[in-house]
């Protein structure tokens, strides 16, 4: 069965949404594997964020993600790792369509990175290798 990883943004744990995030993970029929809380550190983010080293955003992403607790969600079934990104609506919360997390949970709040709760791997390559950077 296809993992993928999942994480709660600290804008999501912070707004306490965790739990809504969630249920819809679970009501859309994929099944949770594993669940762990934690604060990253820069090393983490580092690796997580390699494609993305050198862009404009990358700095203020990497401040956000390591300025609060993270939940990390190992969620597996057919299609998931497609089918959570359909969950998660697109990247820009203010175009995301409504009926997605971050369509009905997200906004912009004119900050330098898009706060946008989640975040979903988006390949079976980069699914195993996040897996193993969270989880291990
Ligand atoms: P998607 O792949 O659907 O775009 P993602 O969460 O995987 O979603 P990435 O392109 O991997 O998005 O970017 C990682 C994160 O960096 C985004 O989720 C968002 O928080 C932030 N980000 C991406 N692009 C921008 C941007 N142009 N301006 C500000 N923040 C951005």
């Amino acid at each position: 069965v296809e993992e993928t990883l999942v994480l709660v943004k600290p804008d999501g744990v912070a707004r306490n949404l965790t739990g809504e995030i969630l249920r819809r993970i679970e009501a859309k029929g994929y099944s949770l594997v594993d669940v762990r809380m934690l604060q990253a550190d820069r090393d983490l983010l580092a690796k997580h964020y390699a494609e993305h080293e050198g862009k404009p955003f990358y700095e203020p992403l990497v401040e956000f993600m390591e300025s609060g607790p993270i939940v990390a969600l190992r969620v597996a079934g057919n299609r998931v790792i497609e089918g959570f990104r359909s969950l998660a609506g697109a990247t820009d919360p203010t175009t995301a369509a409504p009926g997605t997390i971050r369509g009905d949970l997200a906004r912009d709040w004119g900050l330098k990175v898009q706060q946008n709760l989640v975040h979903g791997s988006d390949s079976p390559e980069s699914a195993q290798r996040e897996l193993a950077l969270w989880f291990d």
